[in-house]
């Protein structure tokens, strides 16, 4: 791959405050090697390389989407249930209906939409493989943490066997460096007690990252703290023994059979101030959904205390199903509103905040000497005085997109 150097009225290098006339240089291996102003020579053009500029237009380390289902792509708008477990039991269903072939098509959809809106990473849950056989084809980047689920103890050989094949067949997938397998014990309702044990001593054992939903539904509180509510009915229909001991939070059960050392907990809607403790010392993250988290009515997320607890925090949309259009920017407004935030803290937790969050700490989510080049290119007005604040408004059209300096995407006419 030729090296790049690319031009725009603004750079954004996301840790620092954007730069009016500037320029990005991308070496042949696809990092940055240097950023800043476009004249004055920091950043150089060396001969033979042409520099491509984009008029009224913005470079910005491309958007990371903390939480997908692309396996899920095209299914929006086919559920609309009442409650949250026979949605979780409708979309099973749907899912039974689709062949490999299909999900594939539809992850690889679901990578080239999130291309097209200036994400360049994303860190994904599903049991088909589908994203990460996507991601790799493609040559795209992110995390496929493939889901395992459970509920009854008796599954727990069975689901773990399961599992070990999976990521035996998906681990060859890794060699780009752009793609990572992880696991994704489901959620509480879904795994048993022992399965979480089993899949945190395993996962650790191989160096596989972990992510969990966790804390997201009254149902799932109710679940745990009691044993009712309708994911308990539904679990004593099938026979399935009520969770020990009763009466933990989700967080406080979870950690206490997983561990959440280090892992990616998405929605962590129904946490209070011990959970948010215990995240804080297990160095777990958060994938926060929040228009995932209204649309099913789960309520709003504790984002200002998370925060505050320094926790490391990355916006994810959640799947089509979920939210209908997977909007990175409007789900990091709502955040944004949630927990009172400028507008570069907010986009920090779509750039490097989330790369943190998701385990890609090595200079991604952002624009910098060494960095990834993951570039996404933006209409925005040379006139602007707050660049931050119209980048954040979503009102700009993604014009080119970049993963480690390879374009993946370019809208028409751009
Ligand atoms: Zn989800």
């Amino acid at each position: 791959m030729p090296p790049r150097r690319l031009a725009a009225d603004w750079v954004f290098p996301a840790v620092a405050p954007p730069i009016r006339d500037g320029a990005v240089l991308i070496d042949e291996q696809g990092h940055v090697t240097a950023v800043g102003p476009d004249v004055g020579g920091e950043v150089p053009t060396p001969p033979g390389v042409p520099t491509e500029y984009f008029p009224d237009a913005a470079l910005l380390p491309g958007f990371i989407n903390a939480h997908t289902h692309l396996e899920l792509t095209g299914l929006a708008q086919q559920l609309d249930e009442p409650d949250f477990p026979s949605w979780i039991r409708r979309l099973r269903a749907l899912k039974a209906e689709r062949t490999p072939e299909q999900f594939l098509e539809a992850a690889k959809q679901g990578v080239r939409e999130c291309w097209a809106a200036g994400v360049t990473a994303i860190a994904d849950t599903g049991d088909t493989g589908a994203v990460a056989h996507a991601l790799a084809e493609l040559g795209g980047r992110g995390v496929a943490y493939q889901e395992v689920f459970g509920p009854h103890p008796a599954q727990v050989e069975e689901s773990m066997a399961g599992l070990k094949a999976e990521i035996a067949a998906l681990r060859p997938l890794e060699v780009s460096g752009r793609l990572r397998i992880g696991v994704s014990p489901h959620a509480p309702y879904t795994v048993s007690a022992p399965l979480y044990h089993e899949v945190g001593k395993w996962a650790r054992d191989e160096g596989l990252p972990l992510a969990v939903h966790l804390a997201e539904s009254v149902e799932e509180s109710r679940l745990l703290h009691n044993g009712t509510g309708g994911f308990a009915d539904a679990w004593s229909k099938r026979g399935i023994p009520a969770p020990l001991p009763l009466g933990l939070s989700p967080v406080a059960f979870v950690d206490h059979y997983l561990g959440l050392v280090d892992t990616l907990c998405i929605h962590a809607v129904r946490v209070d101030a011990a959970d948010i403790d215990v995240l804080f010392r297990r160095g777990a993250s958060v994938a926060h959904c929040p228009l995932s988290n209204r649309a099913h009515g789960h309520g709003d997320a504790p984002l200002a205390a998370i925060l505050a607890a320094k926790i490391r925090v990355g916006v994810g949309t959640d799947s089509v199903l979920s939210v209908g259009v997977l909007d990175l920017l409007a789900s990091a407004r709502e955040a944004r509103a949630l927990a009172g935030l400028s507008a570069f803290d907010t986009l920090g937790m779509v750039w490097w905040h989330a790369a943190r969050a998701i385990g890609f700490p090595d200079k991604l989510g952002m624009l910098v000497v060494g960095g990834q080049a993951d570039v996404a290119v933006v209409s925005l007005r040379q006139d602007t005085h707050q660049p931050e604040e119209e980048l954040l408004s979503g009102r700009g059209t993604v014009l080119a997109t970049f993963v480690g300096g390879r374009e993946v995407y370019r809208r028409a006419n751009a």
